[in-house]
């Protein structure tokens, strides 16, 4: 920064920069913009050089003290930005709003005018380099107003907005299936977990400024037509407008009008759950391994979006679900007409993403020719899937097709206005198509014309000089120029010469000529102008694409689920997949499952089929069985194929049917850790407990090994007690695995407990896995035999072996550690209510409403009141 080198005053740039970076503020690096770089000065310096990596300079002094500095050249700043973007910082752009010429018309001491342009953070990113395409991008918001709390959300790179009622007990499970980038908040609110926060000013999440917000955007006069908001919705929503406003300035990103999503219409899974089952992360956080890489067979991106979301929150609608699933059977049935799809979908861009650009201003040349293949392609798969027949065919499919296109009118604007493949950079020119505006051929032509007389004019002036060597040459310091060696330079600065001479370097001496500098001329110009009618036609070109935005959000939302729907079909095809039967009742009858993760990381035919049934009559497994022998995998399975056929796949089983469930958890028990033990056992107990008060007979609970991470009486005690609360409290459906045998004792007293095991065989002294699920209790734990099976010492397993025979005698003699255990009273089931409960169902049942009169429809109300009371 050229700053005065003498402290006192700063000078004009020096002022322009600190009041920009006041502005700025103190929480985001200010990327400066001079000339061909980004400048950051400071301490945005020293933090930003450390975090790149990059080298901090010095420059000028303020204040008596050098000024620390690094820089980026703007042509690459995407990728300098996104390594600052992970590593949470938040960038302002400060960028020369005005030409050098321009400035300079103004005074010639005028400094550029500079204005933050945009403030980049994780969850307002557009470009392509800086976002995953497989995954969605959300910036969230949350809100309290009126005693009540929401959500709101948007991805700004795709366009979707959407609101939801949110209890605080509801929160984390909503925010684990976002999984925001960001999430603003109102200064001072405290929010579990781990989310990067952009907390704001209280006023704004007031909701009438909201509602005023909302309705300015989206060009209404009452928020009632886009649904029945609670205050707290559109104070979320205002918020999340306000910071949109703040951070992106003139190019507010386009956003479809908000929707709502109510509770109750997605299975509720909270984080712990989704990091037990490995939904969308492995434990160690990678994709790759979760169910959703695992049933990614998408082959475009917004596609692979749309699966991510779906198994992030599987419906909950029955209804909803067949609809789904009549696509999937209907591609899984026609398999040409799938895989011609498949091959066609390949070809078709991100159109979400293209046109997010485009309504951000951040659009370039390719992104309309990215529009243009992708609404080409879109058309032409609409007439495929009209042609084909299809086993239904699947209503949701006329649906789509409904929706897609068609687009011939903005296709072929652009097949006429742009070249095939048009490049980034709108400001270089070059992809408008020839033929399609006849002045601006006229200029190219003119300065192509030039070009070629400057070519001719090297040969003239070679023979002219008699200088073989002699070159013309152009840079973008001195345009055009001719170019001789220094021992040639005398000759053409003769008094009579008509060369006038530019610059002498080491190794060449350069001059001008009346006859170059015309044509040089004649090329600029041509060039200027050629360049100002191509950024016109740019800018009436996005105009004409944000004209079509809806429908083409539409389309690539719809392409989207046809996408998901084939890549599952796929899937089920390959890998010998089911329909679920999914509907209101209370089932969880899955006939030979797999493990969809698991087996496919298996050699064929190696995984183990298991059943499972959760009847009304027996709703709770209790899984035993030696460490090793698969019980996790069996409960991890049947969890996944929940979740699976509530997104409306085919699932890993010969068949399944499957009453919706409405929550779905599933704990691991901690595993005994010195270092962290209590931490983790406590982490346990939580997530336990949020278990028991949250589930209800309609949820699916997934236990693994409660109580292991406390001593073995401590644990068998919360095992039991929490097995009985599933049992005779929640009544919800529930796998349960143990290795304390004890647990079965409860069998006998808990009339819908079964007792399952994972079947092992001693095999002459080594243990042999079969990985089968049948009824009945392991009849041992087998555990020196696993201890064996890990390579411990042979005299160590035979002296444990000692010992144990020991302890055995002794629990024979006593009882064991469940001693007493089975005169302990019933967990409290409230036993007269189940009374009154029976009067009236039987009073129901022997109800024919359509033999009664509405008088005695009367008294029977009064009659089933007077059996409640
Ligand atoms: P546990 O929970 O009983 O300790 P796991 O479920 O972790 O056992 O399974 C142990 C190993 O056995 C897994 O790594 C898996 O590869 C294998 N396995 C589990 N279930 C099956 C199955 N049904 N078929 C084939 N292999 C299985």
């Amino acid at each position: 920064m050229p700053a005065a080198k003498s402290s006192s005053a700063p000078s004009p740039m020096m002022e322009q920069f600190l009041s920009i970076k006041a502005e700025a503020g103190d929480d985001a690096l200010l990327f400066f913009r001079m000339g061909d770089f980004f400048e950051l000065f400071f301490d945005d310096a020293v933090r930003a050089a450390a975090a790149l990596d990059i080298a901090l300079t010095k420059r000028g002094q303020h204040e008596g003290r050098e000024i620390p500095m690094c820089g980026v050249p703007a042509h690459s700043a995407e990728g300098y930005l996104a390594r600052l973007i992970a590593k949470g910082f938040r960038v302002a752009i400060a960028d020369q709003v005005e030409s050098p010429a321009e400035a300079r018309k103004r005074g010639s001491k005028s400094v550029v005018k500079r204005e933050i342009v945009r403030v980049v953070t994780p969850g307002t990113l557009t470009e392509e380099s800086l976002l995953d395409a497989r995954s969605a991008n959300y910036l969230a918001a949350y809100a309290e107003a009126a005693g009540e709390a929401a959500l709101a959300w948007c991805d700004m790179s795709a366009g979707g907005f959407h609101t939801a009622p949110v209890t605080a007990a509801a929160l984390p499970a909503e925010l684990a299936r976002l999984n925001p980038a960001e999430l603003i908040l109102r200064e001072g609110t405290e929010i579990a977990g781990n989310w990067p926060l952009s907390p704001l000013p209280k006023p704004n999440f007031d909701s009438s400024r909201g509602e005023a917000a909302l309705k300015a955007r989206f060009e209404i006069g009452a928020l009632d037509g886009l649904g029945d908001f609670t205050r707290a919705e559109i104070a979320a929503a205002g918020a999340l407008l306000a910071y949109l406003e703040a951070t992106q300035m003139a190019a507010v990103p386009r956003l479809r009008a908000p929707q709502r999503q109510l509770p109750g219409g997605f299975m509720r899974i909270d984080a712990a759950t989704r990091g037990s089952l490995e939904l969308s992360r492995t434990a160690k956080g990678t994709r790759a391994g979760s169910l959703t890489a695992c049933l990614d067979a998408t082959v475009t991106a917004p596609g692979a979006r749309q699966l991510s979301a779906d198994l992030a929150a599987p419906l909950t609608d029955a209804t909803e679900i067949a609809a789904r699933l009549d696509l999937v059977a209907a591609f899984h049935a026609g398999g040409e007409v799938r895989e011609r799809l498949r091959t066609a979908l390949k070809e078709v861009p991100d159109l979400e993403r293209a046109l997010g650009r485009i309504a951000a201003g951040r659009g370039h040349p390719r992104d309309l020719g990215l529009i243009r293949d992708g609404l080409t392609r879109a058309d032409q798969i609409r007439a495929h899937l009209k042609r084909a027949t299809l086993m239904g065919p699947p209503p949701m499919l006329a649906d789509l097709l409904a929706t897609i296109g068609p687009h011939g009118e903005l296709t072929g604007l652009l097949h006429a206005a742009l070249v095939p493949e048009p490049g980034m950079n709108a400001n270089e020119g070059g992809f408008i198509a020839e033929g399609y505006d006849h002045t601006l051929d006229e200029h190219r032509s003119l300065a192509k014309d030039a070009r070629r007389h400057i070519a001719a004019l090297e040969a003239e002036y070679r023979a002219q000089t008699g200088v073989e060597k002699l070159r013309i040459k152009h840079n973008n310091v001195l345009g055009y120029f001719i170019e001789v060696a220094p021992k040639h330079a005398d000759g053409m600065m003769a008094a009579d010469s008509t060369f006038a001479h530019r610059q002498t370097l080491a190794n060449a001496v350069r001059f001008n000529s009346e006859q170059l500098a015309g044509l040089a001329t004649r090329i600029a110009q041509a060039q200027g102008q050629a360049l100002a009618l191509e950024a016109k036609h740019f800018a009436d070109l996005n105009a004409a694409v944000l004209t079509h935005a809806e429908s083409i959000e539409a389309t690539a939302s719809a392409l989207a689920r046809i996408d998901v729907s084939a890549a599952l079909s796929e899937l089920a095809a390959q890998r010998g997949w089911v329909r679920p039967a999914v509907d209101d009742s209370h089932a969880f009858t899955i006939t030979r499952g797999r493990h969809p993760v698991v087996e496919a990381a298996m050699k064929s035919g190696q995984f183990v089929a298991n059943d499972c049934a959760l009847e009304r009559d027996g709703f709770v497994w209790l899984v035993t069985g030696p460490n090793m022998a698969g019980k996790s995998t069996f409960l991890r399975q049947n969890a996944l194929i929940a979740v699976m056929a509530q997104a409306g796949s085919f699932v890993p089983a010969d068949a399944a049917h499957i009453g919706v469930i409405d929550r779905l958890f599933s704990r691991v028990g901690a595993s005994d850790n010195l270092a962290e033990g209590r931490s983790t056992f406590m982490v346990e107990m939580v997530e336990t407990a949020a278990i028991l008060n949250q589930a209800t007979d309609r949820s699916l609970v997934i236990l693994d090994e409660v109580g292991r991470g406390t001593s073995t009486y401590d644990g068998l005690s919360i095992a039991w007690a929490v097995l009985e609360a599933v049992h005779d409290g929640l009544r919800a459906r529930c796998l349960f695995a143990s290795h304390y045998h004890e647990l079965t004792a409860l069998e006998p007293r808990l009339d819908a407990l079964r007792l399952a095991t994972v079947r092992v065989r001693e095999w002459k002294g080594d243990l042999v896995f079969l990985h089968e699920v049948t009824e009945g209790a392991a009849d041992k734990s087998y555990g020196l035999a696993v201890a064996r099976l890990a390579g411990l010492p042979g005299d160590t397993t035979a002296r444990a072996a000692e010992v144990l025979a020991a302890l055995e005698d002794t629990r024979d003699a006593t009882g064991g550690i469940a001693a007493g255990l089975t005169e302990l009273p019933l967990f409290a089931a409230a036993e007269p209510r189940a009374e009154v409960k029976d009067a009236l169902r039987e009073k129901l049942a022997d109800t024919r409403p359509d033999e009664l009169s509405p008088r005695a429809a009367l008294d029977l109300i009064y009659e089933l009141k007077r059996l409640a009371d």
